[in-house]
């Protein structure tokens, strides 16, 4: 069994102006000084605030992310933002956000085009899956989560020889994403259980156990224990509660206590 370094990603979605992004991340790259060492932290701020946090972690070695990118790398796509503008920037990015898929129309296919172009500038891709509430109903988390990985990673190689590449997969119950309610944290573990299962398949068992797989929704300092405390968690995707540097601390915190 391959053990994972856990990792806690923030997802700061449209929130902070530049200055108070600032004040934020100096904050929580402050407090984190002490246990940066036992957990990987990215923090994926709105993508104005990139390139000044970039000369800031470079003193405290916290990773950034992207929470979007385009599919191409540049075009008429008035608004949008290229994988070129960012690359530099940051390590990571964020792809298939429920937000997105919901609001934005992103459908599996443009997911895939997506991630293949994180790869190609050799960024790490965190892919988001989840069921929504009436699939969940009709018991059918295990097929979404199959099919939006199959097609999220459709025609994407990885062997030994690109593993540094290799995607974060973030499992969020699209129906527990800022509203407080959380999934049983046994039957998540099941569900990140077969993430993996299907990782596998796809590609084999080393690969498939060097992937990192994140729970996401809801996430407090309450409840954070409950989620890593399983051995399928290998860490967390924080929205609203990465937004409050006390608050972010204790769950990066109790992290480095209870992740397996
Ligand atoms: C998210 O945006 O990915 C998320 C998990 O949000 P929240 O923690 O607010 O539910």
């Amino acid at each position: 069994m391959f053990i994972h370094r856990p990792i806690v990603i923030a997802n700061w979605k449209m929130n902070t102006s530049v200055e108070e992004g600032e004040r934020l991340f100096e904050r929580i790259q402050r407090d984190l000084v002490e246990i940066k060492n036992k957990v990987d932290v990215v923090i994926c701020p709105p993508a104005t605030h990139l390139s000044e946090f970039k000369v800031q972690s470079s003193k405290f070695k916290v990773g950034l992310g992207c929470q979007n990118i385009h599919w191409e790398e540049e075009g008429a796509y008035t608004g949008e933002i290229s994988i070129l503008m960012v690359k530099d920037c940051c390590q990571y990015v964020i792809v298939g956000h429920s937000e997105r898929r919901e609001y934005f129309g992103e459908t599996d296919e443009i997911v895939n085009k997506k991630i293949k172009q994180v790869l190609k500038h050799k960024l790490i891709p965190i892919l988001c899956i989840g069921e929504k509430l009436e699939q969940r109903k009709q018991n059918e988390t295990k097929k979404i989560v199959e099919s939006q990985l199959k097609e999220g990673l459709n025609n994407i190689q990885y062997s030994i020889s690109n593993i540094q590449s290799l995607p974060i997969i973030a499992y969020e119950p699209v129906w527990a994403i800022g509203t407080g309610q959380t999934p049983d944290p046994l039957e998540t573990n099941k569900t990140c259980k077969f993430i993996r299962e299907v990782l596998t398949e796809l590609y084999n068992e080393d690969i498939a156990h060097r992937i990192r797989i994140l729970y996401g929704g809801s996430v407090n300092s309450e409840n954070v224990a409950e989620f890593t405390s399983r051995e399928e968690i290998d860490g967390l995707l924080v929205g609203g509660a990465s937004l409050d540097p006390g608050e972010f601390t204790r769950i990066v915190k109790s992290v480095t206590e209870h992740t397996q």
